[in-house]
């Protein structure tokens, strides 16, 4: 493994991690309350196996197949956390249900089903967040939530998903549209923490207290709002190979 490598992500992983603080900081929040998922999505197996070195405890993977060719090419390692951050394929399901410690990107009651399913097979419980659209794009997934009035329509479906007894929904997950200043990126999280306050009234049963919000490009606005975990992956590891 290339030594200056491991320098470079450890001194950014540094970096991030001063700029979680202050801004965990300037919204008056206890910093150990936010946790980095590093996202090491389209990264070759050698810049991932260098962050977990570096000391990245908890890595983000969009794409099921990549994700599982690094985790065998790494090996297991019992305080490394793997995270399903991007949209899932059902017949993708079952890999990601056996290979993931949390998935992000729960985004259908179909999914939600398949994962049911596969979990009880395995005999564990997989915890999950539920992805929203807020941004109203199509090219993104998740449950749609960009007007308020649809929120009352979801509730019924997504009270489905927490009666999945092979399922544990641990809260909330969103990617809005890109903006050029992380300031716009703001109504946005603010919109989630208040989709979160809505779903603890009509689903009290279940613990809403994860906010997945905030990439490389607005982490520090994400935090100011409210995020529990921020998934950074340029501004640790430079910039994605093309793929
Ligand atoms: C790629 C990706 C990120 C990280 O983006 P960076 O710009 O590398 O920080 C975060 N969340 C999701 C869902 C992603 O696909």
């Amino acid at each position: 493994m290339e030594e200056g490598m491991v320098t470079k992500i450890r001194e950014n992983l540094e970096r991030i991690q001063e700029r979680i603080e202050t801004a965990a900081s300037s919204a008056g929040r206890n910093p150990a309350e936010i946790r980095l998922v590093v996202v090491t999505k389209a990264q070759p197996v050698e810049v991932v196996g260098a962050a977990i070195t570096a000391g990245a405890v908890c890595l983000g993977e969009n794409y099921a197949e990549e994700a599982v060719a690094k985790m065998g090419a790494l090996g297991k390692s019992p305080n490394l956390e793997w995270h399903m951050i991007g949209h899932v394929q059902s017949r993708k399901a079952r890999l990601v249900c056996n290979s993931f410690d949390l998935v992000h990107s729960l985004d259908s009651i179909k999914l939600a089903e398949r994962y049911n399913q596969f979990a009880g097979e395995a005999g564990r419980k997989l915890p999950v967040l539920l992805e929203f659209n807020l941004g109203g794009e199509e090219t993104k997934f998740g449950w749609p939530a960009w007007k308020e009035e649809y929120w009352e329509d979801l509730t019924p479906v997504i009270e489905e998903v927490t009666l999945l007894a092979n399922l544990q929904v641990m809260g909330l997950m969103t990617m809005p549209p890109l903006m050029a200043d992380p300031e716009q990126s703001r109504v946005f999280f603010r919109r989630l923490k208040q989709l979160q306050q809505y779903l603890v009234q009509v689903c009290p049963q279940v613990d809403w207290r994860e906010l997945s919000m905030g990439t490389s490009a607005d982490f520090e606005v994400a935090i100011q709002e409210g995020a529990t975990y921020v998934r950074v992956g340029q501004a640790i590891l430079g910039p994605r190979p093309a793929r």
